[in-house]
């Protein structure tokens, strides 16, 4: 019986495996493959490229919202789009107990663009994870409440939302999680050797630590400051205090102390008190 299958199968296979019109078939099943492998090859290579620039939704947000790129003029506004574009789609953005808004992702990422705008190329690319959480959260390991961290081992940024935003709330006070934690990263990234590192100019730096590290010295003795104590804990939290009121209260920041602000303004290659860049 199997014998007479296998005959019958020969039999009625053979003439179908000779129709002429199977060949032009064959071969179109292997156009489309090759073109689909083609397209699939032309998308890969141009994904890069295409990551550079946001979506309409993403700018939005940014005209809205973002006062730092609200004030910037319109190629000025280009390059802000890029550095914002680059930290939306390369980082990779996790909730806390908190679901991942796009007007989160975008917010977070003017913050580091403002910061960054003197150096556009920087990605802060030791920071590969922004973790977001709803508002301030208890550090297990230390115990202590928190509104952001940076950890770089774990090249990890973590940010409370409700602080962010309050701190972008109060535009004067010299008060901005955000940019206090993004200027903790950009001095860490600025050390790791990761081939985004030294970016700030060694000449400014060198000075600028001889002028933190009196400066400090100065909180430590409770003698009058222009920042506020917490400046005085250590030279890292003198930076990131210093840059809030960098972008917070530049003029006052200038008039205050005009060296210090000339060397942070080298250093982070942007002026705020005249709303110039300096690259
Ligand atoms: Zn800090």
């Amino acid at each position: 019986m199997r014998n007479d299958m296998s005959a019958f199968l020969s039999l009625t296979g053979a003439p179908y495996a000779e129709e002429p019109t199977s060949g032009p078939w064959i071969a179109l099943l292997l156009l489309l493959a090759l073109l689909s492998m083609a397209a699939y090859a032309w998308l890969t290579t141009l994904k890069p490229w295409r990551r550079r620039w946001l979506s309409a939704e993403h700018r939005s947000i940014l005209a809205k919202y973002a006062i730092s790129y609200q004030r910037l003029l319109p190629e000025q506004r280009k390059r802000m789009e890029r550095i914002v574009a680059a930290f939306v789609y390369e980082k990779d953005w996790q909730g806390a107990g908190i679901g991942v808004a796009d007007e989160m992702k975008v917010m977070i990422s003017a913050c580091a663009a403002q910061l960054l705008m003197g150096h556009p190329r920087l990605v802060l690319k030791h920071f590969d994870r922004i973790i977001i959480y709803p508002d301030s959260y208890r550090n297990r390991r230390t115990g202590r409440m928190h509104h952001g961290e940076v950890r770089p081992a774990a090249g990890t940024i973590l940010i409370s939302w409700d602080d962010f935003v309050n701190g972008y709330a109060h535009t004067r006070d010299a008060h901005n999680v955000g940019l206090h934690e993004l200027a903790h990263a950009l001095w860490f990234e600025n050390m790791i050797d990761n081939g985004e590192h030294h970016f700030l100019s060694p000449r400014f730096l060198a000075d600028w630590r001889r002028e933190a590290a009196a400066e400090i010295a100065r909180i430590k003795r409770r003698e009058p400051s222009f920042f506020r104590e917490y400046a005085g804990t250590n030279e890292a939290e003198f930076f990131a205090v210093a840059v809030e009121y960098f972008f917070e209260q530049p003029l006052e920041f200038r008039d205050a102390m005009p060296r210090h602000y000339a060397l942070l303004s080298g250093m982070l290659r942007q002026d705020p008190a005249n709303a110039v860049l300096l690259n």
